[in-house]
């Protein structure tokens, strides 16, 4: 992505809890600093920190709090059961949920019975045993106010394959968001879609062809066709972009330059695509070859794949994959 198309997006904005940014305010007065998040994508991005926990009362530092389930429900408060701060963290989480429309992604806190959002501790009412199937009562009402709103753990990041997909999906959405602001139309939902077509073919080649169809139809109504459309794209960004995936997407891009490259050239990609099914190289290795291609034999249709930039490349994602 270069610095024109960069500028295009304006700023982009996402939530994250405040402890991930930096900020002390966990129960024991320390931070949760995300080295990725704050040096290296807080380049690019801004950032807005909320602590759920601050912003109902709770002083820093404080006793710590746990979910504790008590026959089917749930509740947030100290060990013994007093300081019930659950219907306040709902509520916050409400709030910035309405909020969220002006952000393109979320980093919550793994772990957190506020802020995590998955797998979060909920002990049994005795403090005994304990499951680890919560959600965080924050992050919840946010995922449920914004479900297309890309969002992720900071310890999941650390994954190389999951960071790549968050950024990805921030990109893409943010994409959406301007698209969007600017008045749908027909063509341009049709010309976006066009865009994300090796995006999506590296994640679920099936979701592309359905995604297409309902763009042919003609029963639809513009807003109701863009609402489906939108929300099966993020759906299928979130499946698990493979090696074999990335390969057979690199192949049908190979396919553009198949009148241009001499055998020389062809077999050079041909065997660097191989070489990054195989685990042998990681993903930039043959993108940057493709990359090179398409500056020597321009093709419109391709430089405008999302696929080839969909975030500055100085993030360096696609090195570890
Ligand atoms: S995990 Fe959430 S509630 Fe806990 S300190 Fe961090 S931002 Fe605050």
């Amino acid at each position: 992505m270069n610095d024109a198309q960069l500028s295009e997006l304006g700023d982009i904005t996402l939530g994250i809890s405040a402890c991930v940014a930096g900020e002390n305010v966990r129960f024991d007065s320390s931070s949760k600093t995300s080295h990725f998040c704050m040096k290296e994508l807080g380049n690019y991005v801004k950032f807005k920190p909320v602590c759920p926990e601050v912003a109902v009362g709770l002083p820093v530092p404080r006793p710590t709090i746990r979910q504790i389930r008590k026959d089917d429900v749930i509740t947030v408060s100290r060990p013994d059961g007093s300081g019930d701060v659950t219907e306040a963290l709902a509520e916050y989480g409400k709030k910035i949920g309405n909020y969220s429309r002006n952000l393109s992604g979320f980093i919550f806190c793994a772990k957190s019975p506020s802020c995590g959002m998955e797998r979060v501790k909920v002990y049994s009412e005795d403090g005994k045993g304990s499951t680890s199937d919560g959600v965080g009562v924050f992050a919840r009402e946010v995922m449920k106010a914004n479900p297309l709103l890309p969002c992720e753990e900071n310890g999941r990041l650390n994954d190389a394959i999951i960071r790549e997909n968050f950024v990805a999906r921030v990109y893409a959405y943010r994409k959406w968001q301007l698209l969007e602001a600017s008045g749908l139309s027909k063509h341009k939902l049709t010309t976006f879609h066009s865009q994300f077509k090796y995006t999506v073919m590296s994640h679920d080649l099936i979701a592309y062809k359905e995604l297409g169809q309902l763009l042919a139809r003609a029963d639809l109504p513009l807003e109701e066709m863009a609402e489906q459309y939108i929300h099966g794209l993020m759906a299928a960004l979130t499946i698990k972009a493979t090696r074999k995936k990335h390969a057979n997407t690199l192949q049908h891009i190979q396919g553009y330059f198949a009148k241009e490259l001499n055998s020389d050239e062809k077999q050079e990609l041909c065997e660097q695509i191989e070489e990054y099914r195989k685990g042998l190289v990681p993903l930039f290795v043959p993108l940057t070859l493709i990359r090179h291609h398409l500056r020597r034999f321009p093709k419109d249709y391709l430089k405008k794949q999302f696929y080839l930039a969909p975030y500055p490349a100085e993030l360096k994602l696609r090195y570890g994959m």
